[in-house]
């Protein structure tokens, strides 16, 4: 390259060749860290109880109304155990607005129906139904877990894992055998399973009694003696079938962590360990782990409910300040995955604008389908103020698009938040096989990403 076209041209590095040996070590240290986060929490549940675990060893307290508050003050408020909100308070009032990081804990998975247990032909099934977007082919001949909550009729609730401890038995979805698949094989990739036919198999030995339906009594009485519930049980549960892989290292080079979940709890983590390490930030560091945003982000424990509003306010109520006020003048980082540049599949990608492995925290000025639809698109002051903060900070970032115009698309917790009238713009982790029950990331860009939270969270604003 002569010159000139060095001056004028933006010219991506690879992340690698951005980063010392100290700074490597740094990167799978955390690495390390988020492994087991990700494989110790299977749903969004256990990733609220261990981040609660995690924040109040690092010193955080349950937020209480009329509690006393200063700079430095570290809570959380636990939105009903499925989402949660830490902060710590900055030395500067509200009506300077906070720095907020949202992500989300759940992830697409089969949850059990309201009836789940059956039996047929002396075979037990688990029927589902599935939670977010899927592609259904690949959640058969796949070893699962199950787990979820189950409230007994006394109000008693009963935690339910099965499949994660090593002497536990795991469960599956059948799939059909290539010596009898020729019609199946026929069929498109989205028809070939359906939905109905997500059937967890449980179970194939029958109770030592006369009547109908032993195999699903037996499975019953397994149930029973394990966690004390019965049939009717289910009816007042929230049971989770999970892919049972373990986290693991992928790639001779280990640059990859393979994992369930990637989507969005690389981004929850980072954000996680962004708020932990904080002393007295100069803003409010807010840190959101939503619920719900798989399924559009509805419900109580979603990020349009306002529980968060709600949480908001009382903070700002302490100072006088009005909500609004505090809002207008927030920033947020709605952190959530993006998908990488797949050499595989280039058809699918402008690979211009694409995310790629290991290039950093993919900032996605706009999200949405079609022409933009359904996103908050980022304004160029914003994509400014984070790309400053970025390059004060050393974050290796880059800039992504969610693949070709017209392609698909897809939609994060961004707009619920630039809605509430809070500046906002989507960064994250690219992931490969995104929804599948084995994603895959990179450590550099999972280290990026929290290094990024951590800038924004570090600068005055
Ligand atoms: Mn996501
Ligand atoms: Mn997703």
């Amino acid at each position: 390259m002569n010159e000139i076209a060095n001056e004028l041209f933006y010219q991506p590095k690879h992340g690698y060749d951005r980063i010392d040996t100290q700074e490597v070590a740094e990167m799978n240290e955390y690495a390390a860290g988020y492994k087991t986060y990700l494989n110790d929490a299977r749903t969004e549940r256990e990733c609220v109880k261990l981040s609660v675990q995690m924040a109040e060893e690092a010193g955080f307290v349950p937020y209480e109304p009329g509690m006393t508050m200063q700079p430095g003050t570290k809570i959380y408020h636990n939105v009903r155990g499925k989402s949660l909100i830490l902060a710590v308070m900055g030395e500067k009032p509200l009506s300077e607005g906070c720095v907020i990081a949202g992500a989300h804990v759940d992830a697409p998975r089969l949850d059990l129906k309201p009836m789940p247990l059956m039996e047929t032909d002396e075979l037990s099934y688990f029927r589902t139904h599935y939670y977010g977007g899927i592609r259904k082919y690949q959640w058969v001949a796949t070893p699962l877990e199950l787990h979820g909550v189950v409230i007994l009729k006394n109000g008693e609730t009963v935690d339910v894992a099965i499949g994660r401890d090593p002497e536990d038995p795991q469960l599956i979805i059948t799939d059909l055998l290539p010596h009898l698949s020729a019609d199946q094989n026929k069929k498109a990739l989205n028809e070939a399973h359906t939905g109905e036919g997500m059937k967890v198999f449980v179970g194939s030995v029958p109770y030592a009694c006369e009547g109908r339906d032993r195999v699903k009594l037996a499975v019953m009485s397994i149930l029973n003696s394990r966690y004390g519930i019965t049939e009717e049980d289910f009816l007042s549960a929230e049971l989770e079938v999970v892919p049972a892989m373990e986290v693991r290292d992928i790639g001779l080079d280990r640059s990859m962590i393979g994992g369930y979940g990637h989507d969005d709890r690389s981004c929850a983590y980072a954000e996680l360990m962004a708020i932990l390490e904080l002393d007295v930030p100069a803003r409010t560091a807010v840190c959101i782990l939503a619920d719900k945003e798989e399924t559009g982000s509805d419900g109580v424990t979603g990020m349009q409910s306002s529980a968060f509003d709600h949480f908001m306010e009382d903070l700002c109520a302490e100072q006088n300040v009005p909500l609004r006020r505090c809002y207008e003048k927030s920033f947020c980082l709605s952190a959530d995955v993006c998908n990488g540049y797949d050499p595989l599949y280039p058809e699918v990608s402008e690979k211009t604008n694409n995310g790629k492995m290991n290039y950093g925290v993919a900032i996605c000025k706009y999200t949405g389908s079609r022409g933009k639809s359904g996103t908050s698109d980022a304004s160029a002051e914003t994509v400014a103020y984070v790309r400053k903060a970025f390059g004060e900070y050393g974050v290796v970032w880059q800039m992504a698009e969610l693949g070709k115009v017209d392609q698909g698309g897809g939609g994060t917790i961004a707009k619920y938040m630039a809605n509430r009238n809070i500046e906002t713009i989507d960064a994250g982790v690219p992931v490969l096989s995104m929804h599948a029950p084995y994603e895959l990331v990179s450590k550099f860009d999972c280290y990026m990403t929290y290094k990024a939270v951590a800038a924004l969270y570090n600068t005055e604003g």
